[in-house]
């Protein structure tokens, strides 16, 4: 039976290989889940899935699209948040 703490179901289990042939458990924190968008919902693509820890050493071109509204709308979105605004 593994530790209190390590019971909780926020933590994921990683068999790792370690030397001397054995496989051991690793208890690992479970990635966030996938950015959406704002308006629609539709995941984002070109946000990275990474724990605070990562994505703060992360360069911010690495973390979302370089256009408006990147890592908030989806590219339809944008495009007819930029047209709406337009008309108005
Ligand atoms: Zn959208």
């Amino acid at each position: 039976m593994p530790a209190p703490r390590l019971r909780s179901r926020s933590l994921r289990k990683v068999f790792r290989k370690v030397s001397g042939g054995r496989v051991s458990l690793h208890y690992k924190k479970k990635k966030p889940k996938n950015a959406k968008c704002g308006n629609c919902g539709a995941l984002l693509k070109g946000v990275p899935r990474a724990l605070p820890f990562r994505m703060r050493s992360m360069a911010k071109t690495k973390k979302r699209p370089e256009r408006p509204f990147g890592g908030v709308l989806c590219s339809r979105c944008m495009r007819q948040a930029i047209i709406d605004n337009i008309r108005q």
